[in-house]
């Protein structure tokens, strides 16, 4: 019989990987803005539970996709006893791994699976669905949980026990910050000797230093000055929060990414909660002096 999904958070991304899920598996959704989930029900069809517990006991398999752990323990916590044996959460929020694994031992004693399962493609990816996601968890309950990550992902990667899913997505969101950082601050210097982003950008695109900041979201967001907003600033500061605690426990070098956790931080303060993460390099171009154009 074919799965019911519970979808939680219908927010930036949750709100594209949503649509992907209801367009294959019967779907209600429960988002704390009641207007969202009830706009997204006319867009799509779905049902709009009126509050966790409700949502929870409609379905078979749930879907968080929230700003941190700390909602996703909530929003367990606040359905209580509608969990029932044999259901699955799949947490495809950015999360912290330590968090992850306390839910999952406290699920697991009602015999409710956890897989932790965020992911990465952002806005456009999930617009697509064509995400990557990285999967933490029992064999069987990851088993479980494939055929409804697929509805939004192409790359699908097991990566091992519960908490590992979000130790990946850490780590990989570390590094995006730190490209962030080395990318703005690399142009505007060219910028200053009078190399254009454009030619500056042929070279790294085609050397060493390529990324995906300088691939996509220099030349998308910063060169054209549209500064699309798509994934928050404070969300990749949480990121970095995790990551750099995730290093700190494994007792392994964090200068580079404890560096990138500070001015995260602090550019956090300047921009505010709504700024987007490529706003850091504005941050960069008002200390330089200079436009990255
Ligand atoms: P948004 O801030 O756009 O949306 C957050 C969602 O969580 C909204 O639905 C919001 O509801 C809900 N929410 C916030 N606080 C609570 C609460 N206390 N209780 C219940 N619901 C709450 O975030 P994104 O969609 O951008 O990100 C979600 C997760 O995905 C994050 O962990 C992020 O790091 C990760 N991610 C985001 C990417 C992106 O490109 N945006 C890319 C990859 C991962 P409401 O409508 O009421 O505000």
């Amino acid at each position: 019989m074919a799965e019911r999904v519970g979808f939680i958070g219908l927010g930036a991304i949750g709100r594209p990987i949503a649509k992907h899920v209801a367009g294959r598996f019967e779907t209600v959704v429960w988002n704390r803005t009641a207007a969202r989930a009830l706009e997204f029900a006319q867009a799509t069809g779905v049902r709009v539970a009126d509050s966790p517990g409700a949502l929870v006991k409609q379905v078979d398999v749930v879907i968080t996709c929230l700003p941190t752990s700390r909602e996703v323990w909530g929003v367990a916590d606040a359905a209580g006893g509608a969990w029932r044996a044999g259901q699955l959460l799949i947490d495809a929020t950015s999360g912290d791994p330590f968090t992850s694994r306390e839910l999952a031992k406290r699920l697991g004693a009602s015999k409710v699976g956890f897989v932790d399962a965020p992911v990465s493609g952002g806005v456009a990816g999930a617009e697509a669905g064509k995400l990557t996601v990285m999967v933490g968890g029992d064999e069987t309950w990851v088993a479980r949980a494939r055929p409804i990550i697929e509805a939004y992902a192409v790359k699908i990667v097991h990566v091992g026990a519960v908490g590992t899913g979000h130790a990946t997505k850490a780590v990989n969101n570390a590094l995006l910050a730190v490209n962030l950082l080395a990318a703005g601050e690399g142009l505007a210097a060219l910028a200053k000797m009078g190399v254009p982003a454009a030619r500056a950008l042929e070279v790294i695109n085609a050397s060493s230093g390529r990324s995906n900041v300088t691939e996509n979201l220099v030349p998308q967001r910063v060169v054209t000055r549209a500064w699309a907003r798509t994934f928050r600033l404070a969300l990749l500061n949480k990121d970095l929060d995790i990551a750099a605690d995730l290093l700190r426990d494994a007792e392994v070098p964090h200068e580079t990414i404890g560096l990138a956790w500070r001015l995260f931080a602090e550019g956090r303060k300047a921009l505010g909660e709504e700024a987007d993460h490529v706003e850091i390099i504005k941050l960069i171009e008002k200390q330089a002096g200079v436009e990255i154009r």
